[in-house]
């Protein structure tokens, strides 16, 4: 059982700042998920807490303790990164014994946590096979097999799902989100697949430029993004810069019907998300367009409806909602409520709604 917690920690390379002052307090047994585009800054704040980068300020605490001056094999933390860095010589069995054996953990404790790793891991009849002779899946299930065995008090996930193929991908992740769980240990993984930090946090981080831009519940980010950064990295969402004015946004030669109401004049980005948008549905917010692509996608069908000679909004709908496929050409009416909009001030504040 332990307590994860990151006060204000930096890292500087010369006048850069690659992470720039995160704080983060994760509970025993909670799984958080730093997400955000390349160069954000994940990696090497995953590194400084593992040990392999020094830190230019701030401290990484367990259950209350720093272990900043720990070496890393002192900080009795299991890791897992995207290339599985499995020891070819060794068979499965001795990669999961790796870490015991240089714990000189006695023979017999060592040879039953083994076991059972491979039981948990589901890796029993591959035990004396070498890496080269299993899948991607297999292999990131070793590596996870290895990080678990030593009982580490956190466990460090690197983009682990990367090198896998997309079939395996959401596989591997139950599995690992399963152990986790089961295990109950402390975790942070990166990523910056958002459907992949979705699937398997309990806490997701968005970061940006080496800060955090906003945290909390997938429900949290998706429903109720604090800036337009967050509301089209988490889910989609076109992005429409106009002006906001008696309840409408101007864009180009397009005005928007909101659904809400907002107290913000002036210039403004509207964010909606395609999946709460209808064709010729029922709700206050509106604006009128024509179809310029449709296409049948199984489980949704999607309209791509130009609103201004530059400017399109994506509408998808539930193939088993009312309404059909539309020609290009058509003319329709793109409606929503409230929920499918989020409006932000030019310094990017979300704007608040009026009740
Ligand atoms: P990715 O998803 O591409 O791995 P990331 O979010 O993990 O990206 P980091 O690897 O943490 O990003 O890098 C953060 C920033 O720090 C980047 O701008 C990177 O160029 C910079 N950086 C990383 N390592 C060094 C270094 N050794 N020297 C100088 N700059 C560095």
């Amino acid at each position: 059982m332990t307590r994860l917690t990151l006060d204000r920690l930096e890292k500087r390379y010369g006048a850069m700042l690659a992470v720039d002052q995160i704080s983060l307090d994760i509970p025993s047994g909670e799984m958080v998920v730093l997400l955000g585009p390349s160069g954000c800054g994940k990696t090497t704040t995953l590194r400084m807490i593992a040990g392999f980068i020094e830190a230019s300020g701030g401290d990484v605490l367990l259950d209350g303790q720093s272990i900043l001056d720990l070496p890393p094999y002192r900080r009795e933390m299991g890791l897992v990164f995207q290339s599985y860095a499995l020891f070819p010589h060794m068979t499965v069995a001795r990669n999961i014994a790796f870490g015991l054996e240089m714990r000189n953990t006695p023979r017999a404790a060592a040879s039953q946590r083994v076991q059972e790793m491979l039981r948990l891991t589901r890796l029993e009849r591959l035990a004396d096979r070498f890496p080269r002779q299993l899948s991607g899946g297999q292999q990131q299930r070793v590596a996870l097999a290895r990080a678990l065995a030593i009982h580490p008090r956190v466990l460090l996930l690197d983009e682990p799902l990367s090198n896998l193929d997309a079939s395996l991908r959401a596989e591997v992740g139950r599995d690992i989100r399963l152990m986790q769980r089961a295990a109950g240990l402390t975790t942070i993984m990166v990523t910056h697949d958002q459907d992949e930090a979705m699937a398997m946090a309990d806490r997701l981080v968005v970061l940006r430029d080496g800060r955090v831009e906003q945290s909390g519940t997938q429900e949290d980010l998706y429903e109720r993004p604090a800036t337009p950064f967050v509301a089209s990295f988490i889910g989609r969402s076109t992005m429409l810069e106009g002006t906001l004015a008696d309840g409408t946004v101007g864009v180009e030669s397009a005005r928007l019907a909101l659904a809400g109401r907002y107290a913000g004049t002036g210039a403004c980005t509207l964010a909606l998300r395609p999946e709460r948008l209808r064709l010729n549905g029922a709700g206050a917010g509106r604006v009128d367009g024509v179809v310029e692509l449709a296409s049948y996608l199984g489980p949704v069908r999607d309209h791509l409806v130009r609103i201004a000679p530059e400017r399109h909004l994506l509408v998808r709908e539930p193939t088993a909602a009312a309404g059909r496929l539309h020609d290009a050409g058509d003319t329709v009416t793109v409606t929503w409520d409230v929920a499918a909009e989020r409006v932000f001030d030019q310094a990017g504040a979300p704007q608040a709604e009026l009740s």
